[in-house]
């Protein structure tokens, strides 16, 4: 990192504060919706018209909708100007070639998507990306010159058993081996813990936050936002983003209601 010439001689508590709130300015609140495997056109367009109408003009949240592939362009069309961006649900970790069904970064970009999941928990299970194949996404998403949602988090068994914060360790490690942790300025974390997606639990917020400082810690001085995911609702999105190291949210169910995405977005700003 350069330092400033103000702080190369030994720096005041003043300038000191100063470049904290610097550095968490950077870390602007993020809200991301991935609609998964939902909606059709008649589903997509009402929803983003009751977001687009709910929207309050002075949120300053930035705020990613990653729809199923086939309605990137209805997507694209109906977010318009509007304060929405997109992003994608995953990518292929080739550039390009004979990989029947896969979607490149270069695809993504051309599509105008800014973020793409890589590493989703239903990813890992069911089509069994392993840490090796998550890293490989992750870098393949910034080769696109786009920036990476690393998706980590335990089960219910290794949180039980206390191994979370180990298992989470070790999914970060991967693609800090494979990327370097200079990458991470260009990327978000998303920590999702397996037992609270979908399931309506949802960790408290002093077991997210703990996971989230872990996190940090493990990149040093490269300070990404950290998302929380699993369950989050309009009820429980405040106390989670009061948390100093939440700096927002993934969103699985809560994307697909106007109502509950706005109000979030709103708990978010
Ligand atoms: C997710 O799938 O990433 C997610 C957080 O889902 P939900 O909000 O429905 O738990």
């Amino acid at each position: 990192m350069l330092i400033p010439t103000w702080l190369s001689s030994a720096p005041a508590l003043g300038e000191v504060l100063l470049l904290i709130k610097a550095t968490n300015t950077k870390r602007k609140k993020l809200v991301i919706g991935n609609w998964k495997m939902h909606g059709d056109r008649q589903f997509n367009a009402t929803l983003l018209s009751d977001i687009l109408t709910r929207w309050n003009s002075e949120n300053q949240v930035e705020t990613v909708i990653c729809p199923p592939y086939p309605y990137f362009q209805q997507v694209i069309e109906l977010i318009g100007a509007s304060p929405l961006v997109m992003g994608a649900q995953t990518i292929s970790e080739h550039d390009s070639g004979a990989f029947t069904g896969e979607i490149s970064g270069q695809m993504l970009s051309d599509w105008q998507c800014r973020y793409v999941i890589v590493g989703h928990n239903e990813r890992r299970r069911m089509q069994h990306e392993s840490d090796a194949d998550v890293a490989l996404k992750f870098l393949a998403v910034q080769r696109a010159g786009l920036i990476p949602v690393l998706c980590i988090g335990e089960s219910l068994e290794q949180r039980e058993s206390g191994n979370a914060l180990e298992v989470i360790g070790a999914q970060l490690g991967h693609v800090i081996n494979a990327a370097g942790i200079a990458a991470f300025e260009n990327a978000v974390v998303a920590y999702e813990p397996v037992w609270a997606v979908g399931t309506g639990k949802t960790a408290t917020p002093e077991q997210a936050q703990e996971v989230h400082a872990f996190i940090r810690s493990r990149l040093g001085s490269v300070s990404p936002r950290i998302l929380y995911g699993g369950s989050v609702k309009a009820h429980n999105a405040a106390q989670l983003f009061q948390m100093p190291d939440i700096d927002g949210a993934l969103l699985g169910g809560a994307s697909l209601v106007a109502e509950e995405f706005v109000a979030i977005c709103n708990a978010a700003n």
